[in-house]
């Protein structure tokens, strides 16, 4: 039986809805959100992330800058950029989009940024706050994946989850999220012994791996939740024949655009697995969803002093 499709797009609108609500009542106490996003260089893809990011906080509302720092700026400039942001008080969230030219410290300019202002959640004080079960501002791609677990009902508790991947992005920070809400955590890696075997034993498969199509459909269970985060654009002929023989739709879109887009998991698993989310569709719009719910977060703690109860991102850490 084909899989449940776990829809992002209607779980990202479901949180935009509740963030309007609370936009409007901090409107109420004179506080308007802030995004500040700074993108260096000329990065076709970032400069579309980044893009994204700055129509998602026009359209809640939220109040937006961009920094283009050029190509050629150094680490003090980045940090003396970082240090004005910090100061500035009607700036919530800093976004730092990676990569970071070369010559750039990348680590030291991202714990320049206040954690309270963290809203991508990687300074090492929100990483500490997240392997300790604290509320703090946690990664804004494995906060997306939660929630969408959370929205659509599935089970996590006593659940054997197999991660596929260990970045500081995405892998590490989803097994600290999945082993809060008490599921059973492994993470695989590119040294992981047969990474089929251990990926059949799960209920739950978390992909964040980079490599189109990886896991195959005979490596999962029937019947487990599949969340893919890969995004992975296919150029060549015969990779997207070989993936999608099965598919012509996706063929077609192929050959009419000269691009497809997979996920790290095969679309054959959507014959086999109980829930799976699409590429696109699925992880991709949670992870911007995110981001205005850190950046609305992050107003709040810091300017409102109060936090309401399951708000996204939220660390449910159990007993
Ligand atoms: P990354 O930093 O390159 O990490 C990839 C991880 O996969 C590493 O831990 C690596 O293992 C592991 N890996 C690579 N090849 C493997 C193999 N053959 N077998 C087992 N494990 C292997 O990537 P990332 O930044 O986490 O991104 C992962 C994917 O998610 C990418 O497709 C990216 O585009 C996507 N992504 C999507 C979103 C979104 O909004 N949906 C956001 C971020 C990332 P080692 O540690 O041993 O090298």
């Amino acid at each position: 039986m084909p899989a449940r499709i776990l829809n992002g797009n209607s779980i990202r609108d479901q949180i935009y809805a509740e963030l309007t609500q609370e936009i409007a009542a901090l409107a109420e106490a004179g506080i308007r959100p802030g995004l500040a996003a700074v993108l260096v260089g000329e990065n076709a893809a970032s400069q579309i992330y980044v893009r994204n990011k700055i129509a998602a906080c026009e359209q809640l509302g939220l109040g937006s800058w961009l920094h283009a720092p050029p190509v050629t700026v150094s680490t003090e400039e980045m940090l003396a950029l970082v240090a004005e942001l910090n100061e500035c008080d009607d700036v919530d969230g800093i976004l730092v989009q990676l990569p970071l030219p070369a010559q750039v410290d990348a680590k030291r300019v991202l714990e320049a940024v206040d954690p309270a202002k963290d809203v991508d959640g990687f300074h090492p004080v929100n990483l500490g706050r997240l392997v300790s079960g604290r509320a703090g501002l946690v990664a804004c791609t494995p906060a997306g994946a939660m929630e969408i677990l959370r929205r659509s009902g599935i089970a996590l508790e006593g659940a054997n989850a197999v991660i596929v991947g260990r970045s500081d992005i995405v892998g590490k920070p989803m097994a600290l999220l999945l082993m809060h809400a008490n599921a059973t955590v492994t993470i695989c890696h590119s040294r992981t012994r047969d990474l089929p075997g251990v990926v059949r034993r799960a209920d739950l498969v978390v992909a964040g791996i980079g490599r189109a199509a990886m896991v195959e459909p005979d490596w999962v269970r029937p019947g487990a939740t599949v969340i893919d985060v890969g995004i992975n654009r296919i150029t060549d002929v015969a990779e997207a024949e070989r993936i999608f023989a099965k598919f012509p739709a996706k063929l077609a879109q192929f050959r009419e655009k000269g691009s497809v887009l997979v996920g790290d998991v095969h679309p054959g698993v959507a014959e086999v697995a109980g829930a799976i989310t699409p590429v696109p569709g699925g992880v991709g719009p949670l992870t911007i969803a995110l981001l205005m719910s850190n950046t609305v977060k992050a107003a709040r703690l810091r300017r409102a002093h109060a936090a309401p109860i399951n708000a996204p991102g939220a660390v449910a850490a159990k007993p």
